[in-house]
């Protein structure tokens, strides 16, 4: 068998801890009651195991254990955040042009049921300002949805900043912190947040599994109804096992949070110092300090991006949403920011994490750097 690709796109899906698959073992076939059964010792075993890593979460993020609901993951986060708070036609939701589809898409669909939204734009680096998201708040808005970092490029957002605008206008402020929970400091206790999206195979944990946080006081129908499991928020059998690995992969994440970044930030350093001496005109989007550890996001100039990634097969790469859903056409995000057509459409994102060394970002380097120069070669 070919030796597996290096690793290099943790934006994407990281692999799940051992320590956490530890951790789920038990859920599956011993204790695999179902949480909501409460008449017999399988059912309360089950449920006590959720309970405990409902407050395990709640620890982490600095909220109560009341405030999580287990959900498949961020997706549906997102979409029972939004549905079940933009109810009514003729209600408004501010939203920003960076934010992942799960956001875009259940917003362009209840726009057909007369739910209005406002698409505000970042700056260069791609960061939404408080006084932009304040300037786009009317009367009849009733959530800005932003996200607390970006996928594509990294910007972590000023959500203390806009949470600050949404207060002043007594809006409630949701944000898809996928990206951001397990990565960078999220304290509930200070943010300014009343609903947040997360997932856990982002930050090692298991796929299928997310959590929305929803603030004491804020009410929601959610469109997901059945059995009310989850306090009504998300109805469905609650996948026991994947919140312990949840809980699990967070408590290890923040723990070791600090070190980690300090690693993450020193590889990215060396990719991009290494990268911006050995390839004439790459271009570095995305800001300079407030961006996430592991990520980089580079414009090759005159190079296909697609033609890129299929060059450097000793790595799993991503272009990062350079193109939306397969098309070949550059992301909203990479447009809001204002790359233009071709420039996006040459840009790879790189997504280091836990498994990368320095070897696996000099061996980029160099693939790199004869890759762009052949396939520029080519293109003359
Ligand atoms: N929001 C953001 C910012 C993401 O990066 C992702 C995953 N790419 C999601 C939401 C969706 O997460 P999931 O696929 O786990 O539902």
């Amino acid at each position: 068998m070919s030796e597996s690709p290096i690793y290099l796109d943790h934006h994407s899906t990281t692999p799940c801890d051992p320590r956490v698959v530890e951790a789920m073992l038990p859920y599956f076939s011993d204790n695999f009651g179902n949480a909501a059964a409460s008449t017999h010792v399988h059912g309360r075993r089950a449920s006590s195991a959720l309970e405990d890593a409902r407050g395990r979460v709640a620890a982490s993020l600095g909220c109560l254990p009341s405030e999580i609901h287990f959900t498949s993951g961020a997706t549906e986060s997102n979409n029972i955040a939004l549905r079940g708070i933009a109810l009514d036609p003729g209600a408004h939701v501010v939203t920003s042009a960076v934010e992942h589809s799960s956001i875009i898409q259940p917003l362009e669909q209840m726009a057909r049921f007369g739910i209005e939204h406002t698409i505000v734009m970042p700056d260069s680096k791609g960061a939404v300002h408080g006084d932009t998201i304040r300037s786009a708040i009317r009367p009849s808005t009733v959530l800005v949805s932003v996200m607390a970092a970006n996928a594509e490029f990294g910007t972590v957002e000023p959500i203390e900043e806009i949470g600050t605008a949404c207060r002043a206008s007594g809006v409630p402020l949701h944000t898809d912190a996928t990206q951001a929970v397990g990565k960078i400091p999220f304290d509930l206790q200070t943010l300014p947040v009343d609903l947040a999206s997360l997932s856990a195979h982002k930050f090692y944990g298991p796929k299928g599994i997310g959590a929305l946080f929803i603030r004491t006081g804020t009410s929601l129908l959610s469109p997901v109804a059945g059995g009310g499991q989850e306090k009504k928020v998300r109805s469905g059998t609650v996948n026991v096992a994947g919140a312990v690995g949840l809980a699990e992969a967070l408590a290890i994440a923040i723990a070791g949070m600090a070190t980690e970044s300090e690693r993450l930030v020193a590889l990215r350093t060396r990719l991009r110092t290494k990268l911006l001496a050995a390839i004439p005109n790459a271009v570095v989007n995305g800001p300079d300090e407030a961006r996430l550890p592991g990520n980089l996001h580079v414009s090759f100039p005159g190079v296909d991006v697609e033609a890129l990634v299929h060059a450097l097969r000793r790595f799993s790469l991503s272009t990062g949403a350079a193109c939306a859903s397969g098309r070949r056409e550059p992301s909203r995000a990479l447009r809001a920011i204002g790359l233009d057509e071709r420039v996006a459409m040459s840009s790879l994102r790189f997504g280091l994490g836990r498994c990368n060394t320095e070897e696996h970002v000099d061996q980029l380097v160099e693939d790199l750097t004869a890759a762009v120069s052949r396939l520029r070669q080519i293109s003359v």
